[in-house]
C-alpha cells in the first residue's frame, strides 16, 4: 500500500473515532475545565498513541508522517490533541537514550496505556525560555537523586503516571558550556506525590490541565536516570524536531477546521439579502487563510519526510511549526470575524478553538525563539540572545 493510501485509511479511521466525541463533548469539558479522560482512553485503546513506539515494544512502529496525520485529524474534528499528544512523543527520549532495561520495562506499558507518560518537565517560573539556566537541582546521594526546585506549566501531570524531568545535576558555574550538566530523570509520580512532589493546577484561558510542580527533597532512584548524567540538554534537543512537526500538524488540523466552519457559515448566513460570503471583504480573508494553511502543510510534509528518512530537519521542523501556528491563528481570527457576534458565543465552538490554537504562538516554543533559530542557525547571523 502506498504512503498516500495508508494516510487516507488512517485519516478515515481517526475521523470515525472522533465522531463519537462531538463539539458538545468538548464544550462541556471546557466549561468545567475537565480532562477528556474518555477521549484519551478511546485513542489509547485504538493504539493511536502508540504510533511511534516500535513494534518490538508493542507499538505500531509508524513514522512521524503517520503520527502527525493522527493529531491533525483529531484537531480537524474540533477536538484538542493537547490532552494526549505527549503520550505519543515524550517516550522518544527513552527510546533513543534509555537503557535496554528501561525500554523493556516502560515502553510496552506505555504502548498499552497501562503507564501514562504524559508529563514533560522543563519550564521554570524564573528562567522561562532560557532553559539552560533552570534552577531545579538533582543531587546524587548514594543510589538516589534528591530533587529540589520548581517547574511551571507542566501539562497533564495530574493525568500521568510518569514525568520526564529535566534538572541540573552539575551547577551551572561548574560546567564549561551552559548546556552541560543537565540530566533527564524518569520520575514515577505515583510514588513521588506526597513524598516531596506537590502538584498544583493552573487554571488557564483554555482547558489544558496544566500545573505547577514543587520538589522538596524528592528522592528519586538513580536508576531513573535516562542516558548519561549531564547530557540531558542534548537529549532534550534531539526530541524537539518530532514535537515541532506534530504540533505543526495539529495547527494544520485546527486551521482546516476553522476554514471549513467559516466558509460554510459564510455560505449560509444571509444579511442584506445575500450570503455574507458573496462579499469579497468576507470571502477573501477566508481564502487567504486557506492558502496559508495549505502552504504551511507543505512545509510540515517536507519536515516529516526528512525526519522519517533520518535526515537533518531542524530548519524545516521549526519553520513548519511557525508557519502552521501563524496560519491557524490567522484562520481562527478570520473565523471569529466571519461569525460576527456568534463567533463569541460558546455554543458555536469558534471561541473555544480560538483560545486553544492561540497557545501555539507561545508553547512549546514561542515564535520569537523559532525566528532566533532561523536567524542564527539557518542564515548565519549573530546569536541574538
Ligand atoms: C498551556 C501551556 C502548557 C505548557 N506545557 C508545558 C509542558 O508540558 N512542559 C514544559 O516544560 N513547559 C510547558 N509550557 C511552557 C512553555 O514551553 C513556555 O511557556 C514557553 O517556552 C515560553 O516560556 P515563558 O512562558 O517562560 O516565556 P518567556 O521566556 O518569559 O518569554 C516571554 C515572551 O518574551 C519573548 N522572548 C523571551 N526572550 C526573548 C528573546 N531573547 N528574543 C525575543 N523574544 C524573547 C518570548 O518569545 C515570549 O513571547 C507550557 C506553557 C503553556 C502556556
Amino acid at each position: 500500500m502506498s504512503h498516500e493510501a495508508i494516510h487516507q485509511d488512517l485519516r478515515g479511521a481517526v475521523r470515525e473515532l472522533c465522531r463519537s466525541f462531538p463539539d458538545a463533548y468538548w464544550r462541556d469539558l471546557d466549561a468545567r475545565r475537565e480532562y477528556p479522560t474518555a477521549f484519551v482512553k478511546a485513542l489509547t485503546d485504538a493504539g493511536y498513541l502508540a504510533a511511534l513506539i516500535p513494534e518490538e515494544f508493542g507499538g505500531s512502529g509508524l513514522g512521524i508522517a503517520e503520527a502527525s496525520v493522527i493529531l491533525e485529524e483529531i484537531n480537524r474534528s474540533g477536538a484538542n490533541s493537547g490532552a494526549c499528544h505527549a503520550q505519543m512523543y515524550t517516550m522518544g527520549t527513552l527510546l533513543r537514550h534509555g537503557s535496554d532495561a528501561q525500554k523493556r520495562e516502560y515502553l510496552p506499558k506505555i504502548a498499552t496505556g497501562e503507564l501514562r507518560l504524559q508529563a514533560f518537565g522543563v519550564s521554570e517560573p524564573t528562567t522561562g525560555s532560557d532553559t539552560t539556566q533552570m534552577k531545579t537541582m538533582a543531587v546524587r546521594k548514594g543510589d538516589t537523586y534528591v530533587v529540589s526546585g520548581q517547574k511551571v506549566w507542566i501539562s497533564r501531570a495530574e493525568h500521568s503516571d510518569l514525568l520526564l524531568l529535566v534538572a541540573r545535576t552539575t551547577p551551572i558555574d561548574q560546567v564549561k558550556k551552559r548546556g552541560e550538566g543537565l540530566s533527564i530523570l524518569l520520575v514515577d509520580m505515583r510514588e513521588a506525590i506526597g513524598h516531596g512532589l506537590t502538584i498544583r493546577p493552573i487554571r488557564t484561558m483554555m482547558n489544558h490541565a496544566t500545573t505547577e510542580l514543587f520538589f522538596d527533597d524528592l528522592a528519586v532512584p538513580a536508576s531513573a536516570l535516562v542516558g548519561e548524567e549531564g547530557k540531558g540538554f542534548r537529549y532534550l534537543i534531539d526530541g524537539l524536531n518530532a514535537e515541532r512537526i506534530l504540533i505543526a500538524a495539529e495547527c494544520v488540523g485546527d486551521g482546516r477546521w476553522f476554514i471549513e466552519r467559516a466558509s460554510k457559515y459564510a455560505k449560509d448566513r444571509v444579511v442584506f439579502g445575500r450570503p455574507i460570503g458573496q462579499n469579497q471583504g468576507v470571502q477573501f480573508p477566508i481564502a487567504r487563510a486557506h492558502v496559508n494553511i495549505e502552504a504551511a502543510d507543505l512545509m510540515r510534509i517536507k519536515a516529516a519526510a526528512l525526519f522519517d528518512s533520518g535526515k537533518a530537519c531542524g530548519a524545516e521542523a521549526n519553520m513548519a511549526k511557525l508557519l502552521a501556528a501563524d496560519a491557524s491563528w490567522e484562520a481562527a481570527n478570520v473565523a471569529v470575524q466571519t461569525y460576527g457576534g456568534f463567533g463569541f458565543a460558546e455554543d458555536y465552538d469558534i471561541e473555544r478553538k480560538f483560545r486553544e490554537t492561540k497557545l501555539y504562538q507561545v508553547a512549546p516554543i514561542s515564535t520569537n525563539m523559532i525566528l532566533a533559530y532561523v536567524g542564527e542557525h539557518v542564515l548565519g547571523m549573530p546569536r541574538s540572545y
